[in-house]
């Protein structure tokens, strides 16, 4: 039989689990969260890139953790005409206890004078796995579209409705849900970790 590795992830957000599992199953991994773990630490993003930040929380994870992989995320928007605001700062935007539609509000005012050819943005995922040894490594998921002149559509959540995929004609928040896993940069991202998982165990 072969041996099952537990790979523990640092998040509670029960769709991404959902999703993780998906992607790993047939694998030897078996999924589990921090917190079915019993582990609640205070984690302090402060790094300056997604991937810093998907560090920070998988290592403090694996610090708590015994001969167990640990797995992290981190994801945003990047606004090209902004400089790639919002960045790592995606949920805090505006104000730690601003809605969508005052963050989708403030985005509209600082692009007002921008053209619409020049309305790019891309979502971005960086995941984090520390393996039970103590080493690790980073991939990095994204997909690009363009800004929405208004919201459209009622799935996904945070910055989805304001999202224009040009190639499916519609937002990532119009997008039935498998649609968007498929294409999106938490999907990318998953599907290169599991890649490189598999390959590593031959
Ligand atoms: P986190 O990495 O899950 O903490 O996500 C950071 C923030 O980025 C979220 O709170 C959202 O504002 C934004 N974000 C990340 N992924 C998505 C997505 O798939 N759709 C819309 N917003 C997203």
């Amino acid at each position: 039989m072969t041996e099952q590795l537990k790979l523990i992830l640092a998040t509670s957000n029960k769709d991404k689990v959902i999703e993780i599992a998906d992607i790993l199953m047939g694998t030897p991994f078996v999924v589990t969260t921090m917190k079915e773990e019993g582990f609640n630490p205070d984690i302090v993003e402060d790094g300056k890139t997604f991937e810093e930040n998907a560090l920070i929380k998988a290592r403090t994870v694996h610090g708590l953790a015994k001969n167990a992989y640990v797995m992290a995320d981190d994801s945003g928007l990047c606004i090209d005409a902004l400089d790639g605001a919002p960045g790592i700062y995606s949920a805090r935007f505006c104000g730690e206890n601003s809605t969508y539609p005052e963050k989708f509000a403030k985005i509209f005012e600082m692009l007002k004078d921008v053209p619409e050819e020049k309305r790019t943005a891309h979502f971005v995922c960086a995941i984090a796995v520390v393996r039970p040894d103590g080493t690790e490594f980073t991939v990095r998921g994204e997909v690009h579209g363009i800004l929405h002149e208004k919201p459209a559509g009622e799935g996904g959540f945070g910055y989805d409705p304001i999202f224009y995929v040009p190639e499916f004609g519609m937002t990532t928040a119009q997008m039935p849900r498998e649609q968007k896993n498929s294409i999106s940069h938490r999907g990318r991202a998953l599907k290169a970790m599991a890649e490189k998982l598999k390959s590593e165990l031959g």
